[in-house]
C-alpha cells in the first residue's frame, strides 16, 4: 500500500469519505468533515496514529482509554498472532486455558474479594451483564445512578445513563432507574431504599466532563448501599487499567466495589473485550444456572492472550506509575496555560491522565479540537459535557510527546483566541 501514489492516495480518501455518506451515516460524515479530519487512518504505534500520506497525529484522545498501553504494542501483537493461527474462537463447549487465566489474573489485581468474571465483547454489554446480576442476586429492580454518567449506549446501560439526548428517542427506558446528582452523599442517601438492587456510578465521570468526587463519597454511598442491601457498581470501563495513576480508580478514595465492569482497555488496544467481574458470594446465583447469562463471542481466545499480556505490561511497564507522574505534570503544565487563557478557560482538572480543560463555551472547545487536529493533535470533547476537552493519551507516551502536545495546545488556543477577538471585534 506504502507504494501507492499521491493521486491514489487522494482517491482512496475521497471515495471513503464519499463511502460514509452513502453507506454509514451522512452526518458523520459531515462531522469529520468539520472537523478537519479528512483523512484515512492507515498506520499506529505508540502514541501515533499515521494517516494514508503518512502524516503522523500525535494521540491524546487514546480511543477514549483504549489504548492504556500504546498502539500497536508488539507483545499483544504477537500473542495475538500466535493465537490466531493456533484458535481463533472458541468451541464453547470445551474448556479454554486463556479465559480461565485472564480471569485468574483479574482475580488477582482486583481489590477486595472480587473473584469471578464473565467476558462479554464490549463496555455496554458489561454493564448489562452487572445490572442483571445486581438483580439476580438482590432479587430487587430499583436502580440508582448519577446525572451526567455515562454507561454505554444498548437500553439497559443508556437507562441508567445521565444525558437526556441519547435518552429521550429510545424511551421508555428501564422501569425502576433514578439518577441523582454525582458527589452529593444527601441526594444519594435519599434515592437509596430497601427495594434498590444497585448503585451504579463510574468512580470519576469520563464522558461527565472528568468529575472527580469528594475523598470520601464513593465511601458514603458504599455505606449506604450496605445499609439498603444494595449492590455497588464501579464502572471502571474507562478509568480502569493504570488510567488514573492506581491500576483501578477505585483504590483512590479506599473503596471495593461488589461488583466491578471492565472494557476498553483491557483488549490492549488489539482487539475488543468487556468484563464484569464479582464476590464468590454474589455469584454463587449464577452457580445453578451458569447458561443465564452467556454470549457466543464474548471472552474469545484471541481477546484474552490479548487481555493476558495487556496486564503483564500494565504491571511490569509500572504504567499505573507513569500515569500518575504524566498526568501531574501535564496538570501543572495546563494550570499554566488556564491562567494564560483565563477568560476561556474556566478550569483545568484531572487524575493521572484522565484530564480536562473546562471552555467557558462549547464552541471554543470545538475549535479548539479543531484547531488542533489542523496541527496533527487529536482530542476530543467529553461526550456528556461538550465544554470539556479531554487529555487522555496511552500510558506509554512519552515526556517528548507530551510536550509536543502541549506546544501545538498553546498554539492552537493562541489560534482560538485570536478568532474569538475577531468576531467580538465585528
Ligand atoms: N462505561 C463507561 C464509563 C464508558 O466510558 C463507556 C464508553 O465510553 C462505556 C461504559 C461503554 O463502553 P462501550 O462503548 O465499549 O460500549
Amino acid at each position: 500500500m506504502e507504494n501507492l501514489t499521491n493521486e491514489e492516495k487522494n482517491l482512496i480518501v475521497e471515495e471513503t469519505i464519499e463511502k460514509y455518506a452513502q453507506y454509514i451515516n451522512p452526518g458523520l460524515a459531515r462531522y469529520y468533515k468539520i472537523a478537519q479530519l479528512e483523512t484515512v487512518e492507515w498506520t499506529s504505534r505508540n502514541s501515533s496514529v499515521f494517516d494514508i500520506f503518512g502524516h503522523e497525529y500525535i494521540d491524546c484522545l487514546g480511543g477514549f482509554g483504549v489504548f492504556n498501553v500504546g498502539r500497536n504494542h508488539p507483545r499483544i501483537i504477537q500473542a495475538v498472532k500466535e493465537q490466531l493461527d493456533r484458535l481463533p474462537l472458541s468451541t464453547r463447549t470445551l474448556f479454554n486455558k486463556h479465559q480461565a487465566d485472564l480471569a485468574e489474573m483479574l482475580a488477582k489485581i482486583t481489590p477486595g474479594k472480587l473473584q469471578y468474571s464473565f467476558f462479554g465483547n464490549s463496555g455496554t454489554e458489561a454493564v448489562e451483564g452487572a445490572i442483571k446480576l445486581a438483580r439476580f442476586y438482590t432479587g430487587k429492580k430499583k436502580l440508582v445512578s448519577a446525572q451526567n454518567s455515562f454507561h454505554g449506549k444498548t437500553m439497559g446501560s443508556l437507562s441508567i445513563s445521565g444525558r437526556d439526548v441519547y435518552k429521550k428517542p429510545f424511551e421508555p427506558c428501564l422501569p425502576e432507574t433514578y439518577q441523582v446528582p454525582f458527589n452529593d452523599v444527601a441526594a444519594m442517601e435519599q434515592a437509596v431504599d430497601h427495594d434498590t438492587a444497585a448503585v451504579i456510578l463510574e468512580p470519576v465521570q469520563g464522558e461527565g466532563g472528568i468529575n472527580i468526587p469528594e475523598r470520601n463519597y464513593l465511601s458514603q454511598v458504599k455505606a449506604i448501599c450496605e445499609k439498603n442491601g444494595a449492590l455497588l457498581v464501579l464502572d471502571e470501563i474507562q478509568t480502569g487499567l493504570g488510567r488514573t495513576g492506581k491500576m483501578f480508580a477505585c483504590e483512590h478514595f479506599d473503596v471495593i466495589p461488589d461488583i466491578m465492569t471492565l472494557a476498553k482497555g483491557l483488549g490492549g488496544g488489539v482487539l475488543p473485550i468487556g468484563a464484569f467481574i464479582s464476590t464468590p458470594e454474589i455469584w454463587k446465583v449464577f452457580e445453578d444456572h451458569p447458561f443465564i447469562h452467556s454470549s457466543t463471542l464474548g471472552g474469545n481466545p484471541l481477546s484474552c492472550v490479548a487481555g493476558i499480556e495487556t496486564l503483564k505490561i500494565l504491571q511490569e511497564e509500572h504504567l499505573p506509575d507513569q500515569a500518575a507522574q504524566k498526568g501531574e505534570y501535564v496538570l501543572k503544565q495546563l494550570k499554566k496555560t488556564q491562567e494564560k487563557y483565563s477568560e476561556i478557560i474556566q478550569d483545568v482538572r484531572g487524575i493521572g491522565l484522565l484530564i480536562g480543560i473546562q471552555f467557558s463555551d462549547p464552541d471554543i472547545a470545538s475549535l479548539l479540537a479543531m484547531e488542533m487536529a489542523h496541527r496533527r493533535v487529536l482530542v476530543a470533547y467529553t461526550l456528556n459535557n461538550p465544554t470539556v476537552i479531554r487529555i487522555e493519551p496511552p500510558l506509554t507516551i512519552s515526556f517528548e510527546y507530551l510536550e509536543k502536545a502541549l506546544v501545538i495546545l498553546n498554539e492552537s488556543l493562541m489560534s482560538v483566541k485570536g478568532i474569538i477577538d475577531e468576531i467580538g471585534g465585528d
